[in-house]
């Protein structure tokens, strides 16, 4: 018992000098530090930039650089349609091609998209009015176009399974299909405005590609840079495109 006594008093006083020397040196501090940054590492309520500091994706398109304006981003409101907008708006000439950013494997293709009616469209959008959102039904089947959803499995962000988006196509290659394997910078379409008011209406205006990544983990899923302030979206953004695709 003494001994035991002798051992927890020493302990102690080893601990309480060390805090009084530095208590963020502290094994105590230290101790809660790595618990809370677990914490925030595992929380996926919330995106973290930590999860993609080792990300490398390709630009989609050859020439084309990251959107500066803060509509084209993730987080961007979409009112139109009750909603947030969780990918990147690449402005590009009708017809650009489109490459996949990593490789993987394809689980959506268009081929078949046949452009929804205007009005069919308005009245998906005020049904998005009235619940408040934008239902997931409507958002992948009438918005999105001519789409391409491409699995990269677990191998993007460790992890997470990840996948990619292309949409408002207005071709995809016919390699592209269900199943098929993907090379990062494989040509995998051209971009369009298929889904958008637009086209809908018959024209070519507004095409630009929209994508984005999608992380899911433990039940859940959350779009590349959710909720993160531009400054550091931009700076996050940034640093995971690389510059030069051949
Ligand atoms: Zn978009």
């Amino acid at each position: 018992m003494y001994k035991k006594n002798i051992i927890v008093f020493l302990f102690t006083t080893i601990i309480s000098a060390q805090s009084l020397e530095n208590p963020n040196t502290s094994p105590l501090h230290i101790l809660g530090k790595i618990s809370k940054e677990n914490q925030k590492i595992e929380n996926t309520d919330f995106f973290n930039p930590e999860w993609v500091k080792d990300l490398k994706l390709l630009l989609p398109c050859k020439d084309i650089k990251l959107p500066k304006r803060s509509s084209r981003l993730p987080n961007a409101p979409r009112t139109y349609r009750n909603g947030t907008h969780r990918g990147i708006d690449f402005f590009s000439n009708w017809g650009t091609d489109v490459r996949a950013v990593a490789p993987g494997l394809v689980i959506r293709a268009d081929h078949n998209y046949k452009e929804y009616p205007a009005k069919f469209r308005e009245k998906m959008l005020r049904s998005s009015g009235s619940v408040g959102h934008t239902p997931s039904d409507i958002f992948n089947n009438v918005l999105l176009g001519k789409a391409i959803f491409l699995d990269h499995g677990f191998e993007l962000i460790p992890g997470f399974r990840t996948i990619s988006i292309y949409a408002h196509l207005s071709s995809i290659d016919k390699d592209i299909i269900g199943g098929a394997k993907v090379e990062a910078g494989q040509y995998i379409g051209k971009t369009g405005n298929s889904g958008t008011k637009a086209s809908t209406l018959g024209t070519r205006r507004e095409a630009h590609l929209h994508w984005e990544l999608i992380l899911q983990k433990d039940n859940r899923e959350i779009y590349l840079g959710k909720d993160i302030p531009y400054d550091k979206l931009y700076e996050m953004l940034d640093n995971i495109f690389v510059k030069k695709l051949d």
